[in-house]
């Protein structure tokens, strides 16, 4: 598995984004895949590299 990475929290998507008005994403790891979470309930889908799931994130903030 390559892709499987040593940081195990799931912390705040701080990097970079700041205020996003409520949706507050996080990226939780589920076995070797990453996935983006937010506040409001959603969650993206499960990713090989956290980058994706960040990714995935910074779109859905900017959706809304
Ligand atoms: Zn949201």
């Amino acid at each position: 598995m390559p892709y499987l990475t040593q940081d195990q929290t799931a912390e705040p998507d701080s990097a970079g984004s700041g205020a996003t008005g409520g949706h507050r994403t996080t990226t939780v790891e589920r076995g070797a895949f990453c996935l983006a979470r937010c506040d409001c309930g959603w969650s993206g889908p499960a990713r090989r590299a956290r980058s994706q799931a960040r990714t995935d994130a910074e779109r859905h903030t900017a959706d809304r």
